[in-house]
């Protein structure tokens, strides 16, 4: 199934990350910048990030495990207490834009002036520059590529091109592409937000697992990589988190499931290619730069039939 699986260290079958993207209300702000102070509601399950994060920190300690966050530069200036918390407790505190802005949505220059604000503000929480990046709602934009590599950034995890790690060649040199896919993603088990107009029937976590179940268990069979992208306002809550847990002992138990930080795989996937140990993929991006010339010829026809 997997053409060009990569070796895992300790001769692992597979890689594991869960990953958390620590929003909190930025992108209620972002997504309703007239009123979006004025919904109280949507706010208070959004910081329920400050419940959940403590509780997430904890349980990836007790379990032995360093994991990653990724958290808007927003939100590390108005939660340092947050970001402190994940540092504090030994994880990966990673970017993930400013205010949750849509990259597709603003000009290269502001993107790339949001990038470095961020970037000041993870390198004060943490002491050190971050190394990664998650584009906020999957929106990598086709100036981003060329952003994060000339800002230094060793990876990205926001892609979703293929089911092991590649590498993305950029104008201003090389980034480890870490796919993630929707599938992943807790929100489509269990968001049901009426101020992000995001309304799906909720299932018990027992569902919800089964589907990231079978996805790592694909990953086991062919010697592949699953990344969760999870919240912690929505995968925090005890009943849910409990799962989490017991899928993790799980997976620590059988000994050959690799459960790292994107910075330790990322890590990896580079230290393989220089010592010529294992060749990644390469895609050149952007895939365009304007919009594709062949859309002249269905405007001239919707013109045509429009005389007609
Ligand atoms: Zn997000």
């Amino acid at each position: 199934m997997i053409a060009n699986p990569p070796s895992w260290p300790g001769g692992a079958r597979c890689a594991v990350a869960i990953t958390f993207d620590v929003d909190s209300d930025s992108a209620l702000h972002y997504t309703h910048p007239r009123d979006g102070h004025r919904r109280l509601n949507a706010q208070s399950w959004l910081r329920y990030d400050q419940v959940a994060i403590p509780r997430i920190v904890s349980m990836f300690n007790e379990l032995g495990l360093r994991q990653t966050f990724f958290m808007p530069g927003w939100c590390i200036e108005r939660y340092p207490e947050i970001a402190s918390a994940i540092v504090d407790g030994g994880q990966e505190l990673a970017i993930h834009g400013y205010l949750h802005e849509l990259g597709h949505e603003i000009p290269p220059e502001l993107e790339e002036e949001l990038l470095a604000r961020t970037i000041a503000a993870a390198e004060h929480a943490a002491g050190k520059p971050p190394v990664g990046w998650r584009a906020p709602l999957y929106s990598f934009s086709d100036a981003s590529p060329e952003l994060l590599a000339r800002a230094g950034l060793l990876y990205d995890s926001s892609l979703m091109g293929d089911d092991v790690p590649y590498l993305l060649e950029t104008p201003a040199g090389e980034l480890v592409e870490l796919p993630i896919q929707t599938a992943a993603d807790d929100w489509a088990q269990y968001a049901h937000s009426y101020d992000y107009d995001f309304l799906l029937p909720i299932q018990p976590p027992s569902r919800a697992l089964e589907v990231f179940q079978a996805e790592i268990d694909a990953a086991i069979d062919f010697g592949g990589m699953w990344i969760a992208v999870w919240h912690p306002f929505v995968s925090g809550p005890p009943a849910r988190l409990r799962r989490v847990r017991e899928l993790l002992q799980r997976l620590l138990e059988r000994g050959d499931v690799w459960v790292a930080s994107l910075e330790e795989i990322a890590t990896h996937v580079r230290s393989l290619e220089h010592s010529n140990k294992w060749t990644p993929r390469r895609e050149r991006v952007p895939y365009y730069t304007e919009p594709i010339p062949e859309l002249g010829l269905l405007a001239r026809a919707t013109a045509t039939t429009a005389a007609a």
